[in-house]
């Protein structure tokens, strides 16, 4: 019963912040000193908040980008470090990770800027903030690299933060953030030492630019496409070459654990279930944990657990979120699950049997595992066929002492406790 024996295979990333951390510039340290704990439970990456200073300066999460090539080493926007800390801080935060053999994942944003000075934009026939002379000296730009411009009105969908639109279309941004040897891309690459990359508002532009940019500097790459069609991220993750977060399956468990209807896991489509490999499956992140709208959030703690339990069960790289690990779920529970993750969700995924309040599915290599989600408010019983054929099945998720026997053809009797989540596997390793 000890799973310690099996050999441990993939990890986890740790989203490593959450919207509003505290702005002491100490974020690089905390995170820091939590390394070797996580590299304990089983976290292989670590996703960092956008590290380079932002309009909004000491009080920047990072989504505002000014200068690309400010990690808290130029005094402007009023600091001279960032709401994170200073770039000799982030540069041990890095090589610490790497050294217990963790990645470290950039947030990137490609789609906008804020923090430019005031310019006469001929293109909008007015002044505009899109005059941007950072003091690291790199990627200058003017009105000419935002939409409109020379080249066209505007880009993809959307534009978000209108007027400081960039325009990858332009020579100027190409250049700098990937086409060259001085561009953003390299600069984290080599000079950073980043890992890989969280790709902000993806829908804000054209794939082709995320797949240059992959292209260049390849690494690991996930995208941030907010939607929650399995198909369509399917599309971005094919024409890019970065995974993509499974907004699809945290809309479903959103509907599922928060709507009451469990069957949902099983009808609809993911993009763990179209392209496990491609997929990044998550239970909440540092935008949808601030949302008011309910329907953007999985709600309560209890859900958030059986949501946990469903994507370390299931097919997709999960991503835990900071806030869940260190303060609002119970610890053991989620590095058991992580565990769990680890050593026995390996394997097609089959489901066994879903209604509106249970929920069993299996994992069909070795050892595999059979996991059950109960909803309810009473405990559930149900008889479903499992592939382990006249084996005896132990509950490893700790939340029973139950083993149970299956017959010759795999016939178990699955029993879950209220508002829980049981997972079977092999009584021997
Ligand atoms: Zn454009
Ligand atoms: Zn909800």
């Amino acid at each position: 019963m000890d799973l310690e024996k099996i050999e441990k295979t993939g990890g986890v990333m740790m989203q490593g912040f959450y919207w509003d951390v505290e702005p002491k510039g100490d974020w690089w340290n905390v995170i820091a000193s939590k390394i070797e704990s996580w590299k304990k439970i089983g976290v292989d990456r670590i996703w960092l908040p956008p590290a380079s200073k932002g309009a909004s300066g000491a009080f920047s999460m990072g989504y505002d980008p000014m200068d690309y090539f400010d990690f808290g080493d130029y005094d402007q926007m009023g600091t001279t470090e960032t709401r994170f800390g200073s770039k000799s801080e982030l540069q041990t935060l890095i090589s610490s990770a790497h050294n217990a053999g963790i990645q470290v994942i950039a947030d990137i944003i490609l789609n906008h800027n804020s923090g430019g000075q005031i310019q006469y934009n001929p293109y909008r026939n007015k002044n505009t903030y899109t005059l941007f002379q950072p003091k690291s000296g790199r990627f200058f730009r003017t009105y000419k690299d935002f939409h409109p411009n020379d080249i066209h009105s505007r880009d993809a969908e959307a534009l978000f933060f209108e007027e400081q639109d960039l325009c990858h279309d332009q020579p100027n941004v190409q250049k700098w953030f990937w086409k060259s040897d001085s561009s953003v891309a390299k600069y984290y690459k080599n000079t950073m030492k980043f890992d890989g990359w969280r790709f902000d508002y993806v829908k804000g532009f054209d794939p082709s630019v995320i797949k240059s940019w992959m292209t260049e500097v390849g690494g690991f790459g996930v995208l941030e496409a907010w939607d929650g069609n399995a198909d369509y991220l399917k599309t971005w993750v094919d024409k890019t070459g970065a995974r993509a977060f499974d907004f699809a399956a945290f809309y479903n468990m959103e509907q599922a654990f928060d709507g009451n209807n469990l069957r949902l896991l099983q009808d609809k489509s993911a993009l763990f279930k179209l392209s496990p490999q491609n997929a990044v499956t998550f239970v909440t992140n540092h935008d949808t944990e601030k949302d008011t709208n309910q329907g953007n959030r999985i709600g309560s703690a209890e859900n958030k657990l059986l949501a946990y339990a469903y994507i370390l069960t299931h097919p997709g790289y999960p991503c835990i979120f900071y806030l869940d690990y260190e303060q609002q779920l119970a610890k053991w529970k989620l590095e058991r699950l992580i565990l769990i993750n680890q050593t026995l969700a390996k394997g097609d995924l089959s489901i066994l049997f879903a209604d509106t309040e249970y929920y069993i599915a299996q994992r069909l290599g070795s050892p595999g595992l059979v996991v059950a989600i109960n909803n309810s408010t009473v405990t559930k019983s149900q008889q479903v066929y499992t592939n382990y054929k006249n084996a005896t099945l132990y509950d490893y998720s700790e939340n029973t002492a139950k083993s149970i026997q299956t017959d010759a053809k795999g016939l178990a009797t699955i029993e879950t406790p209220a508002k829980s989540y049981t997972v079977w596997s092999l009584k021997k390793f």
